[in-house]
């Protein structure tokens, strides 16, 4: 997945970061999307190489709730502000309304680092 170097370098870091954490948990990293803007995102993170999207397939949801835990407290200071709670949130579970959307993890860097308008 070449897309993946287009990503802001601190994204990349926290991903590896994300990735490292579940690999010594036994948890796949699946990227299901890197810069393709959802349909009814609000938001450019994914094209503006600030999101990056991974599966929770094999991922039990203590897992998930561990890893949003952690990893929000981790990166609070580089997390993409929320809309709705006007708060930094860096992991992101969630399902978007597009037909056929799985629940996914989504993890977004602050939009100071967009990389393209
Ligand atoms: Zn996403």
């Amino acid at each position: 997945m070449v897309e993946l170097f287009l990503i802001h370098p601190i994204l990349f870091y926290a991903f590896l970061d994300v990735s490292s954490w579940a690999y010594k948990k036994n948890l796949p990293i699946i990227v299901t999307n890197v810069l393709d803007k959802q349909k009814d995102s609000e938001t450019d993170s994914h094209p503006q190489g600030r999101a990056i999207d991974i599966s929770v397939i094999h991922w039990p949801d203590r897992s998930i709730r561990e890893a949003d835990n952690y990893f929000d407290a981790k990166y609070g200071k580089i997390a993409a502000i929320s809309g709705k709670t006007g708060k930094p949130n860096f992991f992101v579970y969630h399902k978007t309304k597009k037909e056929g959307s799985k629940w996914h993890i989504h993890l977004q860097i602050n939009a100071k680092y967009r990389k393209w308008d």
